[in-house]
């Protein structure tokens, strides 16, 4: 079963619960546009390398395809086309007017030199210009891509149109049109859903405790949320490794020993553990903030969290899924739960939009009242149906995708 297939498992599950017309079924089931291109770029030692890329459109029923572009040498078609699908399902359960989208670049940044990067990143957008635009798909960063790229992006972009197009791309320096309160933004929706879901099982924060694991962007910012929220962070994880302090371990500690080390791992007075065992500790939350694939039929039952929050797109199988509802542990999904990032995009895209910008509190503000919003919906849809979150979270944006669908005649 390829990531695809997977990741329609859950969807296949709603489907059949809310029993949608299998008209519209068949049409969310299938991306509306995927496209691959070659980019040549002249390398600094005078050689030219032919690179592929990706830009993937699984739906522009609800408004303009929304989603980022990651450069990575794992990235495929079918990654590509998975991550557009999460992005429909994440707009629309945070009711915002997008589609979704996604895009890559099979390549290891860190192998290019900065003029590389530039000449590659250009050559892409030259490539998937016909595509995107503000009103068809809107791009955004990913894993290995930040505000500089998406400011060269946005250059390149501009230059084809002959006019300044800050609205085609979210995720840029401020300076160019980028939103306040972006960087934090995924973290922080993170954040508001473990706290509303602390609070629905009934538990204070200051009672509560919390393992994330990566400390990349996401997780970083999740941890010192949490962490001010008055929750005990007793762990956290990078690649390299994880550490634990059932003390409470200062986030904000670890963050400056990461920037001098270039790791977690060795943080003063905490204990060094597997990633294995921090999946599995007695914690309160459990926020996987790193990658697809982490909870799996070979760990789940060893999972002791009452709430797993996933920060990451995909972090638990479908296969583990099942073993989590088992146990009764609230698991948040992805689609809910990370949906933040995608929040202060669209924040990003209106301001540039109206040429007007927004004080990083009005931000906040707006944010987390979409996803205290966007949370009820969902636990409320649960309730309904008696289903998992998972389930009416995609029932939640089947609703929303099958009304916009037979309004404007797809079916
Ligand atoms: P990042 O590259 O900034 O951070 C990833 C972190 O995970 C790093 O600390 C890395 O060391 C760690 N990591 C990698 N493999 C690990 C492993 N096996 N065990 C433990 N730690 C590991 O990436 P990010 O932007 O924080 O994204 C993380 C996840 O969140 C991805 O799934 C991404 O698709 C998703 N996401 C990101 C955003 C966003 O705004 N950045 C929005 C929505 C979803």
């Amino acid at each position: 079963m390829n990531l695809f297939e997977m990741a329609q498992i859950p969807l296949h599950k709603a489907i059949e619960v809310m029993k949608l017309d299998p008209n519209a079924a068949a049409i969310i089931d299938c991306p509306e546009r995927t496209l691959e291109v070659s980019i040549p770029v002249k390398m600094d030692d005078g050689t030219t390398k032919v690179f592929t890329g990706y830009r993937s459109q699984h739906s522009t029923i609800m408004g303009p395809a929304k989603g980022g572009i990651r450069y990575h040498q794992n990235v495929n078609m079918d990654e590509v086309k998975t991550l557009a699908f999460w992005m429909t399902c994440k707009c629309a359960v945070a009711n915002l007017p997008y589609g979704g989208g996604k895009g890559g670049i099979i390549v290891d940044p860190s192998k290019l030199s900065t003029g590389e990067l530039e000449r590659l990143t250009r050559g892409y957008i030259d490539r998937i210009a016909p595509i995107i635009g503000e009103k068809m798909d809107i791009p955004a960063p990913d894993m290995n891509t930040n505000a500089q790229i998406m400011g060269w992006m946005m250059d390149e972009y501009s230059k084809l149109k002959g006019q300044y197009e800050p609205g085609f791309i979210t995720g840029k320096p401020i300076c160019i049109g980028g939103s306040l309160g972006r960087t934090a933004a995924t973290g922080r929706g993170v954040m508001v859903a473990a706290g509303e879901a602390i609070k629905a099982l009934g538990i204070k924060p200051e009672e509560a405790t919390c393992a994330v694991q990566g400390f990349g962007n996401v997780g970083s910012w999740t941890a010192k949320l949490i962490h001010d929220l008055g929750v005990k962070i007793v762990a956290l994880s990078d690649v390299y490794g994880a550490i634990m302090n059932e003390g409470g371990l200062d986030p904000y500690e670890v963050e400056k020993h990461v920037q001098a080390t270039g790791s977690v791992v060795n943080f003063p007075g905490s204990k060094a553990i597997t990633n294995a065992e921090l999946l599995a500790m007695e914690v309160t939350v459990l926020a996987p903030c790193a990658m697809e694939l982490q909870i799996t039929k070979d760990n789940a039952a060893d999972v002791k969290a009452k709430i797993i929050v996933e920060g990451a797109n995909g972090p638990t199988t479908p296969e583990a899924d099942e073993i989590l509802d088992a146990k009764g542990i609230l698991v948040v999904p992805d689609i809910l739960a990370n949906g933040g990032g995608v929040t202060v995009s669209y924040f990003e895209w209106v301001q540039c939009l109206y040429r007007y910008f927004w004080t990083e509190e009005e931000v906040i503000e707006k944010q987390t009242q979409l996803m205290i919003g966007a949370f009820k919906n969902v636990y409320d849809m649960a309730k309904k149906y008696n289903v998992n979150m998972r389930t009416a979270a995609y029932i939640v944006a089947l609703n929303r995708l099958d009304e916009a669908m037979k309004f404007r005649g797809a079916y």
